[in-house]
């Protein structure tokens, strides 16, 4: 017995590092406050693109511990400072991300207490924040009550969620696969495609309805399409629309398609990851007319909430049609179910245990209230107006007045147009001071902007024309 209460006791010894002292504590969290003061600091003169080479061999695990110090200055280097900075106002490519602290913070003291918001049982009050935050996207996106829902990682799985739900509740399996049709835009997020592959609908028939010249879903074509496929003895069962493409931010027909997808029996899915939460700006609101007629809809905290990355959201009417991939029930868990019980997390999506990501859209949304958040999100599509009439000025043609704060330009170089408006975009990827990114429209190569980050500001869209102005004067 000695020997044993003596093997214990060494290992306690080695193990109790684990737990630091106070003491450790503090110095901890001095020197991660002080960067990420600095960082935050210095944004605005940082570069946005670092290019994308990383030294993988300083960030191997290595044989000894190294300080806090050391693995802040590798960070420094290696990661913070390569690639493209997403927490900067001047990523405005792709889709920007954001960073807000509060989220942070809130993500310390989820971490630091381990809530588990996996099953109401275990954490019912980390449960009932995340049930709390659907609750309050069902009133933005005016869902009913009675909707169910999730918080995922990202947008992603949030689409992988909803898809699901269409497939089980028109019972798409075996042979129906084959026949059965699914109805999209070619601008759909590729997330959709790769959800299709995962959820085993690879081989359904897909068909991608024309677009108009504002890369949106033309519903007379949808009609026709559905009506076709029907007469051939088809099995139409649902259709995917963008409220807010990633690629040009158009938002499709959504109120249209919803008399279609209901006339039709179909599934109706929305897609907002990028664009759903201008529905809160006086501006834009209109655009979303008809949100509510989906079936499912997801949208994505990690973009227009300007959280850091990490938190997308699903909301889905059928309950059952979730439930019916997602519910299990397991003996080991048997004390967690009981009658009467909220909304498990893990009764709708594929994760059991998983961050309490809930406190991290909680706490800011307590803390800013609503007010900034929809602030924030009306001068990102008045700085995409005051951007496109600057670039007007100068010469550049812009594409089509955007929906949200997605648009897109070139140079009208003349002679091959399309090899210079690359170059250009080289040149600006070499300054790196703001980010942007490429695109093809109508096959003509075109620099894409995309607004979002809450870090972006006027002045930003200055610093980012005349970069502009000097990666151009040396193309021409
Ligand atoms: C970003 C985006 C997605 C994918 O979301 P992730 O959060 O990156 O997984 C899906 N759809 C649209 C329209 C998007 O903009």
């Amino acid at each position: 017995m000695t020997d044993l209460v003596k093997k214990i006791s060494e290992f306690e010894k080695l193990s109790a590092q684990l737990e630091p002292t106070q003491s450790e504590r503090n110095q901890y969290v001095e020197q991660v406050r002080d960067f990420a003061n600095d960082f935050i600091n210095n944004i605005d003169e940082m570069d946005s693109f670092f290019g994308t080479e990383v030294n993988a061999d300083k960030l191997k695990v290595s044989k000894e511990s190294i300080s806090l110090e050391k693995a802040l200055s590798l960070y420094d280097e290696e990661v913070v400072k390569t690639g493209i900075s997403a927490a900067s106002g001047g990523h405005i490519g792709y889709i920007p991300g954001g960073g807000i602290y509060l989220s942070a913070i809130a993500d310390f003291l989820a971490d630091v207490t381990n809530e588990y918001a996996g099953m109401y049982y275990g954490g019912p009050g980390a449960v009932t924040i995340e049930n709390e935050m659907l609750n309050w996207l069902k009133e933005v996106f005016r869902f009913p009550k009675s909707s169910v829902g999730n918080l995922t990682s990202g947008g992603s799985i949030a689409n992988l969620i909803a898809l699901t739900a269409a497939r089980d509740k028109h019972g798409i399996k075996n042979e129906k696969i084959t026949s059965s049709v699914i109805y999209l835009s070619a601008h759909v997020h590729h997330c959709i495609q790769k959800a299709l592959r995962i959820i085993g609908l690879e081989d359904v028939v897909v068909r991608e309805v024309e677009l108009d010249d504002n890369s949106k879903i033309i519903t007379s074509k949808l009609k026709e399409l559905i009506a076709a496929d029907k007469a051939a003895g088809l099995n139409p069962f649902l259709v995917i629309a963008s409220a807010g493409t990633t690629d040009t931010g158009a938002i499709d027909p959504l109120e249209e398609i919803g008399t279609i997808a209901k006339s039709n029996n179909l599934w109706y899915h929305i897609d907002g990851a990028y664009g759903g939460f201008f529905i809160i700006t006086e501006r834009a609101k209109n655009q979303f007319k008809g949100i509510e007629m989906a079936d499912s809809l997801v949208c994505d905290p990690h973009k227009g909430l300007f959280l850091p990355y990490g938190l997308g959201a699903v909301l889905v009417k059928d309950k059952e049609a979730l439930f019916k991939s997602h519910h299990y029930t397991a003996n080991y868990m048997q004390d967690a179910f009981q009658e009467g019980m909220p909304l498990n997390p893990a009764d709708v999506s594929p994760e059991l245990t998983k961050h309490f990501r809930g406190l991290r859209m909680w706490l800011p949304l307590q803390i800013h209230g609503i007010g900034p958040f929809k602030a924030c999100l009306e001068e990102k599509l008045y700085l995409t107006d005051y951007f496109r009439a600057e670039l007007t000025t100068r010469g550049f043609e812009v594409g089509p007045e955007p929906d949200l704060s997605v648009s897109y330009f070139w140079y009208p170089s003349g002679g091959d147009e399309n090899d210079f408006n690359k170059r250009l975009m080289e040149e600006i990827h070499k300054d790196g001071r703001i980010f942007l990114s490429s695109t093809k429209v109508h096959g003509r190569e075109v620099i894409r902007m995309a607004i979002l980050s809450f870090r972006t500001k006027k002045q930003t869209i200055d610093t980012c024309l005349e970069m502009i102005d000097r990666c151009l004067a040396k193309l021409i």
